[in-house]
């Protein structure tokens, strides 16, 4: 058995993928229903607020720190800290300028 053929028998045997009757691959019922933890388990960081994949989310400025926060989480994050806008995990401030309805350059 391949090293491809393995993977994809792990898969179907997770269920992510499922062999239809003629023999080909399809998606399996976790693939619908699991996607976004797949997306966890993949490289793909989460937000560190909501936990949902932080595909357009803001990063931690910090060297090293790999926490990445949504715009909008950002902003209920803070919203609660009362002006106290320093990163949950490494505790650097945390450069935030508060919501705006468009993305301003900052030229700084
Ligand atoms: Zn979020
Ligand atoms: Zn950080």
């Amino acid at each position: 058995m391949s090293q491809k053929e393995k993977t994809l028998d792990e898969f179907v045997g997770d269920k992510w993928l499922s062999f239809t009757a003629e023999g080909h691959v399809g998606l399996g019922v976790r693939s619908f229903l699991d996607l976004r933890s797949w997306f966890r388990n993949n490289d793909v960081p989460s937000c560190e607020v909501c936990n949902e994949a932080g595909v357009k989310a803001v990063l931690c400025q910090k060297e090293g720190c790999k926490v990445r926060i949504h715009q909008y989480c950002l902003g209920n994050l803070f919203a609660k800290k009362k002006g106290e806008t320093v990163c949950p995990s490494c505790s650097s401030h945390w450069q935030y300028t508060g919501p705006k309805e468009e993305a301003v350059e900052d030229d700084v």
